[in-house]
């Protein structure tokens, strides 16, 4: 492409901006404006410079690191790059765009060139309409990624050692608490959260669950906390598959809240880390590795009241039964209204079935009502020793015409034998006429001739005889094995008379899977389905 092409086709420009944690600037950290406003400028400057040039979009990744993964405007950026929205994509460094070798590699070495886009960047002068300038580009990448990782390394032992001091490091404080403004490492009470934290554990004490008072909180439309923040202008990125107006508390963050040492005054940081400088996946720290300092901030609970809860858990969670078993339904029921499988449930009393689709103060399917174990279990026991008294009523009726079956067959095969016996007698004597035969030619009173005509018949006798008595040993064989499969006709039904208590080999010998239904209001009765083994 030459200079005077260029400068009359109109060039569609796509700006891509990213704040990024590396660069923020330690004392001022709540400020981040600036640096976006100035790479804003130097690019609006840029095609301010360029007639040809038409910006169509701005992209713009805050607080988000030049290696991580999950860079939402990043994607957006590609994704229009991809669908042929974008000829130039232009940034201040290249080290805006990605410090990852992996990434410029991927999009400015290979996919923009297939894509037909042309990547700049300002302040180090890549530019990949240039070939020569190829070199200098994957060298600027190496140095990024060299800084990236001594950056990232500084700012661990950073961090440990300000943990170590009981200094607060996250941007973000945990819900009932917000960063003082004063001092940025300093937690201060968060007035409405706060309170939203004194309820949860007055529920707790005052009887409530989890599940129940997340629900309690979500059916007065109390914000959970990702959605508090947000709400309060803190962005967070939260993964999920719902609209963030559709987060409503768990029963997970309930529990984390009434175990959280945090509202004791205690600051207990470096519970989790990332993988690497590249891989922001979080793993959870060995509890070797938790810094620990009490009383850094002021208590929301008082200790009284935290220990309560503590023993209270403890309590609860108690298991009702302590054999480590698989419970003897686990796996076979499901719900009949939306085909999720039904999970267990304790309570200080009974162990209850739930759908798994209405888990942690969702509400996601209308099979509500729990199901109570020992109830199933009364049901399904039930049920089968239905089904096998149903087995021996028909079988009185099988029996009776196998035993008459059974004699019918005795009759035959005594007769067959009878017959047999015949048979044998008849070949016995047939030998006896061979051997007189034999005699007569030796003493001629028969000629050669007339043996020759006597001994085929005496043959054919013999044949006649053998396959007779072949046949007659097939059907006595085949009448005795009717015999005794007619009185060998039972199998799994015969092995139970009633049964008195289910176990897990006697559900799955029946049992292929129960599906449970809601309660119907009006008849205030629940639609159970067995599908079983057989039939
Ligand atoms: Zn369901």
């Amino acid at each position: 492409m030459n200079e005077m092409e260029c400068e009359s086709k109109l060039l569609r420009v796509g700006n891509y901006y990213r704040l990024s944690d590396e660069d923020r600037d330690k004392q001022n950290k709540l400020d981040d404006s600036e640096s976006i406003k100035n790479q804003k400028h130097l690019l609006l400057d840029e095609i301010a410079k360029h007639p040809n040039y038409i910006l169509v979009d701005e992209y713009c990744d805050e607080d988000l690191s030049g290696a991580g993964t999950y860079r939402p405007e990043f994607e957006r950026l590609i994704r229009d790059c991809e669908l042929g929205k974008i000829d130039i994509v232009l940034c201040k460094s290249q080290s805006r765009f990605s410090r990852d070798m992996e990434i410029i590699e991927k999009y400015l070495h290979n996919k923009f060139i297939e894509w037909n886009v042309r990547f700049i960047s300002l302040s180090d002068n890549a530019d990949t309409s240039n070939p020569g300038n190829k070199k200098s580009r994957q060298i600027n990448g190496l140095v990024n990624e060299w800084y990236l990782e001594d950056v990232s390394n500084n700012i661990r032992s950073a961090f440990h050692s300000k943990m170590k001091q009981g200094e607060f490091i996250s941007p973000f404080a945990s819900y009932g608490y917000e960063v003082s403004k004063e001092d940025n490492n300093k937690l201060v009470i968060d007035p409405v959260a706060s309170e939203v934290i004194k309820d949860i554990f007055d529920l707790y004490l005052g009887g409530l669950g989890f599940t129940g008072i997340a629900k309690h909180l979500n059916s007065k439309n109390i914000p959970c906390p990702s959605l508090y923040k947000y709400q309060k202008g803190i962005k967070l990125n939260v993964i999920s598959n719902r609209p963030r107006e559709q987060i409503k508390w768990s029963t997970n963050a309930i529990k984390t809240i009434l175990t959280n040492e945090l509202y004791l005054g205690h600051l207990i940081q470096g519970k989790r880390t990332t993988v690497s400088y590249k891989n922001h996946k979080i793993i959870n720290n060995d509890k070797s590795k938790w810094i620990r300092k009490e009383n850094m901030h002021e208590a929301i609970i008082d200790e009284e009241t935290f220990n309560k809860v503590q023993m209270e858990m403890k309590e609860r969670t108690k298991p009702i039964k302590k054999t480590g078993m698989v419970h003897i339904f686990s796996g076979k029921v499901f719900c009949l209204e939306c085909e999720h499988y039904l999970r267990k449930k304790n309570s200080s009393r009974h162990e209850y079935l739930v759908c798994s689709n209405n888990r942690d103060g969702y509400d996601d399917c209308i099979n509500k009502s729990s199901m109570r174990y020992d109830t199933l279990e009364d049901i399904v026991l039930n049920v089968i020793n239905e089904k096998i008294k149903k087995f021996y009523d028909e079988e009185i009726l099988r029996q009776e015409e196998s035993k008459k079956n059974i004699s019918r067959f005795a009759d035959k095969i005594k007769a067959l034998e009878k017959e047999k016996i015949e048979l044998e007698n008849k070949l016995s004597k047939n030998k006896n006429y061979l051997k007189s035969l034999y005699e007569d030619k030796v003493n001629g009173i028969i000629n050669p001739d007339q043996f020759k005509d006597l001994l085929d018949d005496y043959n054919k006798n013999e044949d006649i005889y053998k396959d007779q008595i072949k046949q007659i040993n097939n059907d006595i064989n085949f009448y005795t094995l009717k015999q005794e499969s007619t009185s060998n006709n039972k199998k799994l039904f015969s092995k139970y008379k009633t049964l008195n208590k289910l176990n897990r080999v006697i559900v799955d010998e029946f049992i292929d899977k129960i599906y449970i239904g809601k309660i119907d209001k009006e008849t205030n009765t629940r639609n159970i389905q067995i599908k079983w083994n057989f039939e």
